[in-house]
């Protein structure tokens, strides 16, 4: 089965009565079914309707109290219900629609309603245009030479509407690289922009032995296989009696003894003979099953069971969370609380680690000021720093914390080679923009290369990438929120390739619980909160105003909403990516 398209495009249909809008769709609808689109087609009536005809057994059963009504038959159902609340919602309308099969929705009425519209028009009728907001105005189908900022389409002519609509669905959903603007170099979109990160940077390969004790957080430089089984004996998973479980109908068992956790017996136990034995407990010989404590009762030196007993339970074999020369954590896996347990399961008291990344951080700007002072006039507290910092230690690597760059040619210069000399990675924040980017890009060239990209997404736009002597070198825009983005977008995947480790965004499909702007042909990230009903259904909002600098929608926020270049504004309703930020600002 095809997946369910959320993206699918919605153009509404807005006219006076008598304009002809339901003669035109039939016959745009059978024109855009030649040209393969699929599409359905929602209507909004003004007055109570009947699809079913009085008298006819679905009609019967609904006029009798039913709410709903499936009918069915081999060429097609209906699902009639009843809108008790009033006029139906048109995203929850849209929702029931099945979107595996479609290519293109069409609306009729919901005037009210921020979709996409074609407003149709016909001059004899003597009236006005239909009233569409602006920005929800594609073009107009009018029989009038009308003067508009819009597209004007001729009404009549059928072929000429289909033409548009195909056109208005391809550029929807065309990726943003295809467009024209995006390959020149300085235009990228966030995948292409990543591609070209990555491929740029290499493992570093330092690798150092640490004490156990002092690895969390770091990657494992090689393979760790296990030197023995894990568990290595055979053991009860209960505390109970262990028996041989090749004859359960004994009725009652001699107690013969008592296994505990660290005390290895050799005694056998013979068929009919039960021993004591503890969570954790070795088995002793001729024992390979143990009945809980909770289900035996022992009197006069025999135990009796009174639950189904099963060859081989609550028993944990040798072995059965790791075998010995299995891979027990694989080169680069980052050592979490799980990793660092099953280390020392394996008896290991050090590992081979990856020396942890030092990465240099400088903000820049004569106006940006080190906290703990009162402020000069015009200037702002440095925040970036902060930030990046934070989000930096939380992806595993030391931060070497350089201060504040003035923006002064020579100290930019001689700042930028010192700490390219002595740290694997160098990241500043803001100066990349249009108009201040001379002195970085001035020292980047007198140093090493570098490349200023303007990124189809928002916020973040300019991001400076290059090397200074061979270490990579990221610009980050100065803005507190665009800085954050771009770290999350670009620095974390960069840091976790120069670790060797893996990395794939983690994002979650949820429903917009309000409409949100975007532009088509960017990626946009809203700050947002999400929150999961007890079906498990995500839905989101935005954290309210969403400006650049403003840092603070970053502090209310669980999450970023990402609103893909072919998507453009969002309805309610609609589903949207989100990326949670648990675990990712510390
Ligand atoms: P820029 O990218 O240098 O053009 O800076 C864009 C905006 O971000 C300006 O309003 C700067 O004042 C602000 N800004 C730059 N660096 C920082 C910083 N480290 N902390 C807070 N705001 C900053
Ligand atoms: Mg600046």
């Amino acid at each position: 089965m095809k997946p369910a398209n959320p993206d699918l495009p919605i153009i509404g249909f807005a006219a006076w009565s008598g304009t002809g809008k339901t003669t035109l769709l039939e016959q745009l609808i059978p024109e855009l079914n030649r040209r393969g689109l699929r599409l359905a087609v929602l209507k909004h009536a003004h007055h109570d309707f009947d699809i079913d005809q009085p008298g006819k057994d679905s009609w019967r059963l609904r006029k009798a109290g039913a709410e709903q009504v499936l009918i069915a038959s081999a060429r097609r159902h209906a699902h009639l219900t009843e809108t008790p609340n009033g006029e139906p919602v048109l995203a929850e309308l849209l929702a029931k629609l099945d979107r595996t099969t479609l290519d293109l929705i069409l609306v009729e009425g919901f005037k009210q309603d921020p979709i996409p519209k074609i407003a149709l028009h016909r001059a004899a009728l003597g009236k006005p245009l239909p009233e569409v907001r602006q920005q929800d105005l594609l073009a107009v189908a009018s029989d009038a030479p009308l003067e508009l900022a819009v597209p004007l389409l001729p009404l009549n002519d059928i072929p000429a509407i289909a033409d548009f609509i195909e056109r208005h669905i391809k550029a929807a959903a065309a990726p943003a690289e295809e467009s024209c603007d995006t390959l020149s170099p300085a235009f990228l979109s966030v995948t292409q922009a990543r591609a070209q990160i990555l491929t740029a940077l290499s493992p570093h390969e330092h690798h150092l032995e640490r004490p156990l004790g002092a690895c969390a957080g770091l990657v494992m430089a090689e393979d760790l296989i296990s030197p023995c089984n894990v568990p290595p004996h055979t053991n009860s998973a209960m505390d109970g009696y262990g028996i041989d479980g090749s004859v359960l109908t004994h009725g009652s068992w001699q107690v013969v003894g008592e296994v505990l956790a660290g005390h290895p017996s050799s005694q056998r136990v013979a068929a009919g003979e039960a021993v004591r034995i503890m969570t954790g407990a070795p088995l002793p010989p001729g024992v390979d099953t143990v009945v809980m404590r909770e289900q035996a009762v022992e009197e006069q030196g025999r135990v009796r069971f009174n639950a189904p007993l099963q060859r081989g339970q609550n028993v944990r074999q040798a072995g059965e969370d790791l075998p010995m020369g299995a891979v027990a954590i694989a080169r680069g896996t980052r050592l979490g609380a799980a990793e660092l347990g099953l280390a020392a399961s394996l008896g290991c008291a050090s590992l081979q680690v990856l020396a942890p990344l030092r990465v240099a951080l400088f903000s820049s700007g004569d106006e940006v000021q080190a906290p703990g002072e009162a402020l000069r006039p015009g200037a702002i507290y440095d925040s970036n720093r902060f930030t990046l910092r934070a989000l930096a230690e939380r992806a595993g690597v030391e931060v070497v914390d350089l201060g504040i760059l003035p923006d002064h040619q020579a100290a930019i210069t001689q700042a930028l080679a010192q700490a390219a000399a002595e740290c694997d990675l160098v990241l500043s924040s803001g100066g990349v923009s249009v108009g201040n980017a001379d002195y970085i890009r001035a020292a980047l060239e007198q140093l090493g290369s570098i490349a200023f990209w303007r990124i189809q997404m928002r916020p973040g736009r300019p991001l400076a990438f290059g090397q200074i002597a061979g270490t990579p070198f990221f610009g980050l825009p100065g803005n507190p929120v665009a800085a954050v983005v771009c770290f999350l977008q670009f620095v974390l995947p960069a840091l976790h390739a120069m670790q060797g480790r893996s990395w794939q965004p983690w994002r979650l499909r949820a429903q917009a619980s309000e409409g949100m702007k975007s532009r088509p042909g960017r990626t946009e990230f809203l700050r947002g909160v999400f929150t999961q009903d007890s079906n498990g259904r995500l839905t989101v909002r935005t954290t309210g105003p969403q400006g650049s600098g403003i840092l603070s929608s970053v502090a209310q926020a669980n999450c970023l909403i990402e609103i893909l270049p072919a998507q453009g504004a969002v309805q309610p309703g609609e589903w949207v990516w989100v990326h949670p930020l648990q675990g990712l600002l510390g």
